[in-house]
């Protein structure tokens, strides 16, 4: 398993994570934010954790993000 963790807060919705790994990551209409499927919020970070095969594609959107909010650990 991997673990995803998302400092929502302060994501600006440029949808780059939503490109690189569609299976975690979802805009919300609400607030125009990404959203990381099946995550659990934790103050001001959501955490979900996802199979070893996603790895590559949310460690694309980690590097792919342009605030570095993103961190995907193994
Ligand atoms: S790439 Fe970063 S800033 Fe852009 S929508 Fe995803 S989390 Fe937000």
């Amino acid at each position: 398993m991997i673990r995803i963790i998302h400092h929502r807060k302060k994501c600006i919705g440029c949808n780059a994570c939503v490109e690189s790994a569609p299976e975690q990551w979802v805009m919300s209409r609400k607030d125009g934010k990404s959203y990381l499927r099946h995550s659990r919020q934790k103050g001001e970070f959501y955490i979900a954790e996802a199979e070893d095969w996603e790895y590559e594609q949310n460690l694309e959107a980690q590097q792919n993000c342009p605030v570095k909010i993103i961190t995907v650990v193994k």
